[in-house]
């Protein structure tokens, strides 16, 4: 143990963290650098998280904002404490400090005995388990720091609200009986952590479930880097439980699974494939699925918008507005055409995009997709919206064709890296077609970059972040292109 990390205080989230992986607060505290690069989509969560925690605080009416320079944490806690002296009853980001450890509590709210509830917003449809531990920590520092703590609540969406009535946006509801089971944990955890950050070297943890459970480890890469998809883990549909079971006995890698481990024939078809590295297509299934294919072809794909709040009249949290779609047609001759739409501002994308779509594909002809359940669900929501629409919409969805299929069941290449997504096909199949050169590499991205792009002033950027969406969709639907002529040669 060294004296470099006296001073390193906690946190709620590196407490979370040292719950899930005691490697992983070490790493977080001592050698960052090390961490991936936070993916797309969980920025897109953390953005959405900020908007869900200003627009719950609406629902308190007159509260106080703790809004001091976050990096300036002892003043967010000295401002906290004169907030509470000068008799605030709702206060908002309050932060406190405790047995070395501060926690920033969403909202509070002084009750008449004196007491406190913390309310813990959350962007989500449902309470998670990893809620309580987040409340319980709260709860621990807020108590020593002399608030005397009456209920824990957690505050989250409800899918069930429609737009434009946001007045029951939230459920709000009380978890003090599961938080109160965990609060006696909250003192030797945090014991144990501020022992684990002053190590000299990394704890040895051996990879496993909790790698990706209950939050992403932003440190995968560096752990599994020598082991790829060779684990036990990787093994598809095996139970947590017997995951964990094996980790236990120290069999993390395939090679160390004893022979007569019990498995089904397609777990163990994968790990000989793993082993034999061999592509496997079966030529049969491809040119049966292929020949239900009716030109002209459509090769369509939607961006969607998936905001907490919504935002557009009958919509609900989390429904997947379409906001752009990229098609090709390749008719019988193998002509071309590609059609789009993207829609630039902020008011509802919905109608105008669905009239650039059905007037854009042919009454006739498959609807090539990759991964139908998206675009299902994308085009029954807006026959359901414009019934006046319905039955062109209907249509496209009863004509759509998955080439996601083709993937799932009858083509496997070991560099696939057992995914089936079109960002792990395309780069192998059609490796001079690639999304590294594009500046909106993911779906996740692009919905970011639109939200940026509809609010922006700068005409520039706005110009810049169109072009940017519009080549991100555009690759989705070419590679599909690509694909199926692949298809086509190779049966
Ligand atoms: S990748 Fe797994 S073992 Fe490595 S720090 Fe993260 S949770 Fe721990």
């Amino acid at each position: 143990m060294t004296g470099k990390n006296m001073s390193k205080n906690l946190s709620k989230s590196k407490y979370l963290s040292g719950l899930q992986c005691e490697k992983r607060l070490w790493l977080e505290i001592n050698d960052p650098d090390k961490a991936s690069e936070a993916p797309e989509y969980q920025k897109r969560l953390f953005e959405q998280g900020k908007e869900v925690g200003i627009t719950a605080r609406s629902y308190f009416g007159e509260g106080y904002l703790i809004n001091t320079d976050r990096s300036k944490i002892y003043n967010c806690v000295g401002e906290t404490q004169n907030a509470i002296a000068r008799g605030k009853s709702i206060i908002f980001e309050g932060t406190f400090f405790h047995d070395n450890t501060f926690v920033m509590a969403n909202i509070i709210k002084k009750n008449k005995d004196e007491s406190w509830d913390i309310i813990e917003v959350k962007s989500a449809i449902s309470i998670k388990d990893e809620y309580i531990p987040d409340l319980a920590v709260q709860k621990y520092v807020l108590e020593g720091s002399g608030l005397k703590i009456n209920g824990t609540w957690i505050m989250y969406i409800n899918r069930k609200c429609v737009y434009p009535d946001l007045s029951n946006l939230f459920v709000i509801k009380d978890v003090s009986d599961r938080v109160e089971e965990k609060i006696h944990e909250v003192s030797g955890n945090i014991t144990t952590f501020k022992d684990v950050i002053k190590f000299e070297n990394e704890p040895k943890i051996l990879i496993g479930p909790h790698c990706n459970s209950p939050y992403a480890c932003p440190f995968k890469e560096y752990c599994w880097q020598n082991v790829g998809n060779r684990t036990v883990f990787n093994i598809p549909k095996l139970d947590y439980n017997k995951k964990i079971e094996l980790r236990e006995r120290g069999i993390i890698l395939l090679e160390q699974l004893p022979n007569d481990y019990p498995l089904t024939d397609v777990q163990r078809k994968y790990i000989n494939w793993i082993f034999n590295g061999q592509t496997e297509i079966d030529h049969v299934g491809i040119r049966k699925k292929l020949s239900k294919l009716e030109y002209p072809l459509h090769f369509l794909d939607f961006e969607t918008d998936s905001s907490a709040i919504p935002r557009f009249n009958g919509t609900r949290p989390f429904d997947k507005i379409p906001f752009q779609y990229s098609c090709y047609i390749m008719y019988k001759n193998r002509d071309i055409e590609h059609f789009e739409y993207i829609h630039l501002d902020q008011t509802d994308p919905r109608l105008p995009l669905l009239e650039s779509l059905v007037k854009n594909i042919k009454q006739k002809g498959s609807v090539v997709v990759y991964y139908a359940p998206f675009e299902r669900e994308v085009l029954t929501s807006l026959a359901k919206s414009f019934p006046e629409h319905s039955l062109q919409l209907t249509s496209i969805t009863n004509r759509l064709w998955d080439q996601f299929d083709i993937f799932k069941r009858y083509y496997k290449h070991p560099d696939f890296r057992n995914s089936n997504s079109l960002k792990s096909v395309l780069p192998v199949l059609i490796p001079e077609l690639s999304y590294k050169e594009l500046a909106v590499g993911e779906g996740n991205q692009a919905q970011l970059v639109w939200n940026l792009m509809i609010r922006t002033k700068n005409e520039v950027d706005k110009n810049q972040m169109i072009e940017d969406l519009r080549a991100y969709c555009k690759m989705d639907t070419l590679a599909m292109v690509e694909i199926h002529k692949l298809l086509k040669n190779i049966v």
